[in-house]
This record gives structure tokens, C-alpha cells and sequence, in this order.
């Protein structure tokens, strides 16, 4: 605990904001990827202690909110085969489709159940082998090896009943994607420092080098979040377009080895739709071929998606820091967490929840 308060030490938190103001000669756009530091920014009121000329921009790091309508589609469709259960967070269960949701799949006789990792879809497997368990794998790199863990014990358990329904993101080729944006306002990142605890941060050296964005490692306290974006000053300032690593203490440049080997081990690099944001190559991790016997879309038949459009929501425009979540006409009125209209509000690491439950506008 007292480690923690060390990085809630309001005292550091003036004295960082003191030295990112001191420092800052240009009006600079710097964008959080994760959902877990958007919400530590509302939270703390981080952007308080910040020069007017920084803006900082939300990114496309909530795994719940860039899950495509495609895929709740066939979780929805897994839901309703006989024989057979979806395990899923709880976090899934109200993200529309272009149905319904899951929560109304249960609702309609869907067999949907709520599971906090995917070893526990396993031991249901395991106890029920004349039913079929497909975890629904939603996440960053972060996830990956639990998920990739799950396969290789159903494999040691012998299991033909249990299967992966994979929406699994990578962040390094979304932070491109959008730095490849012709219309791209974005001068640096703070990368996540969960995902760079489990990848390292080689791959993302290249990245800022080619599009002379600094790309900062970061955690997830007040005083982390100042320091990354400390950091990232300094290197705006001074044209140094590289990483730096500003959460050493759980990041190493390598990342975990151990868990890359069991990520490796189980998936493939694929191509994956990203909901508001469109097709981004490379972005995904699918079962391989060692594996594709775990497969839920292999397993399956699924009657093709009704493609429907998020209408109102915008959230695909927040995700890329184009706009704000109190910028969407629907926030606080017709969208609220309580009756959501898109992904971003129904996920606790959603920036409009995050707005929701700490910006002053959402009395309106
Ligand atoms: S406030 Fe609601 S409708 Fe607007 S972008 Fe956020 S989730 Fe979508």
C-alpha cells in the first residue's frame, strides 16, 4: 500500500507538473493507448496539471470496445448451438452486435456464462465433456498467454470439447496504423506498460523512428502517467524520435521471454477488423495450425452477419483520437452506462465510461 501512494504523492504529481510546464515550448498531441490509463487521467484530473498547449487523446486500448460486431455475432450464434456453452468476461456481455448482445442471447435461452479466466472454461470442459466450452478470448498481448496456457492444458487434458472464439488485438501495428493516417495529429504515444511487461519494447523502435513519434513505456499511477508524458516532452523537444522506457520497475526491453514462448507456441499473426476502425494488418493472434483443432470458427457454422453499423455512436472516431467521448451527442443523454449505444461505454476501460464516471459534463 505505502508503495502505492508513493505514486499517488500529490507533491510528486506538482512537482511533475511543474517540470512538464517548465519544459513545453510547442502545443503537443500526445496519445494514452490504454483504457486503464484513460481512466487513471479522468480519474486524477491529470490534464489539470498539464499546460493548455498539451492534448492528450485516447487511444484504441480497450479490447472490449474494438472488438468487431462480426465476432458478438458469432459469439451470439455459439451461444444459441445446442450443447454447447460461451464463457466470456463479464465485460462482453452487453456490447451490442449487430443483433443482440450476449446478455440478451441468455436472456432468449443462449447458453452464456460469466468467467473471471480462461482456465476456468477448461475445468468446464473438463466436467463436461458432452458439452461443447468455447471461451470467447477478447484482449491485448496481455491476455495472450493465459489464453495460449488454456490451449496447451486442454490439449494435456485430451479435451475435444473446448474452443477458443479468438478476438485477440496487438498494439504496435494499431500504433501504426494510425501514425499512417495522411490526417494523422498525433506526435507521441504512451505505450502501455502491461502489454511492454509481457512484449518488451523492441518491436516499437522502429515504429517511432519511421514516423518521429516518441514512444513512451508507461504505468498506470498519477505519477507514472506524468512521467511518461514528461518524458515524451523531453524527446518532442529535443527531435529524438525514440523509446524510452518510464515504468522500469515491471518493464524490461525484452519483455517476459517465457511468456512470448507460450504465445508463440499456440498462435499465428493475423489480419483482424477493429470495430469503428476498419481492417488493421497483422493485428490479431489466431490459433495456428498445431492448433486450429481448438478453433471455435473452424468448429461452427455461422449464417453471415448482418453487417449493421454502429448508427449514433462515434466511438471509432474516439479510438482513433479524432474526438472526444463529450464531443458524441448521444453521451450522457440517449448513451449512458446504465443504457450504453456503443463498446467504449459498456467497457470499464472505455474512455466514455471513464468520461461518464469522472467528467463534470456528464450531468448535462
Ligand atoms: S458516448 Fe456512447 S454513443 Fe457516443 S461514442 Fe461513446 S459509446 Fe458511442
Amino acid at each position: 500500500m505505502k508503495h502505492l501512494t508513493e505514486y499517488r504523492n500529490i507533491k510528486l504529481v506538482k512537482s511533475l507538473s511543474e517540470k512538464i510546464k517548465a519544459l513545453t515550448t510547442h502545443d503537443y498531441r500526445i496519445m494514452e493507448i490504454c483504457g486503464g490509463q484513460t481512466h487513471t487521467i479522468m480519474r486524477y484530473g491529470i490534464e489539470e496539471f498539464l499546460p493548455e498547449s498539451i492534448t492528450l487523446l485516447h487511444g484504441p486500448g480497450c479490447p472490449v470496445c474494438v472488438t468487431a460486431t462480426d465476432k458478438i455475432d458469432k459469439a451470439v450464434q455459439i451461444s444459441l448451438t445446442e450443447n454447447t456453452i460461451l464463457t466470456s468476461y463479464g465485460d462482453m456481455l452487453r456490447v451490442p452486435g449487430s443483433g443482440q448482445d450476449l446478455l440478451s442471447a441468455k436472456a432468449n435461452g443462449g447458453n452464456v456464462m460469466m468467467v473471471y479466466s480462461p482456465l476456468e472454461a477448461v475445468e468446464l470442459a473438463k466436467n463436461n465433456p458432452d458439452k461443447n466450452i468455447v471461451f470467447f478470448a477478447v484482449g491485448f498481448e496481455t491476455t495472450a498467454p493465459a489464453n495460449a496456457m488454456s490451449v496447451i492444458a486442454a490439449e494435456k487434458y485430451n479435451l475435444d470439447n473446448f474452443y477458443l472464439l479468438s478476438s485477440m488485438v496487438l498494439v504496435p501495428p494499431a500504433i501504426e496504423f494510425l501514425l499512417s493516417d495522411p490526417e494523422n495529429e498525433i506526435q507521441a504515444f504512451l505505450a502501455a506498460g502491461h502489454v511492454c511487461t509481457v512484449m518488451g519494447y523492441e518491436e516499437y523502435i522502429p515504429i517511432a523512428s519511421k514516423f518521429e513519434a516518441p514512444i513512451v513505456v508507461t504505468g498506470f499511477e498519477p505519477v507514472d502517467i506524468l512521467n511518461g508524458i514528461l518524458k515524451a516532452v523531453e524527446l518532442l523537444e529535443s527531435e529524438k524520435y525514440e523509446v524510452a522506457n518510464s515504468y522500469s520497475r515491471a518493464v524490461q526491453k525484452e519483455g517476459n521471454e517465457i511468456a512470448k514462448g507460450v504465445i508463440n507456441k499456440v498462435f499465428k499473426i493475423s489480419d483482424r477488423e477493429w470495430r469503428g476502425i476498419g481492417m488493421i494488418l497483422g493485428s490479431a493472434l489466431d490459433l495456428n495450425d498445431d492448433y486450429k483443432r481448438f478453433d471455435a470458427e473452424l468448429k461452427f457454422k455461422f449464417k453471415e452477419s448482418a453487417g449493421k453499423k454502429d448508427t449514433v455512436c462515434i466511438a471509432g472516431e474516439i479510438l482513433q483520437g479524432r474526438k472526444k467521448p463529450d464531443e458524441c451527442p448521444a453521451f450522457g443523454k440517449e448513451c449512458k452506462p446504465e443504457s450504453p449505444l456503443g463498446a467504449p461505454m459498456v467497457s470499464s476501460e472505455g474512455a466514455c465510461s471513464a468520461y461518464y464516471k469522472y467528467h463534470s459534463k456528464n450531468q448535462t
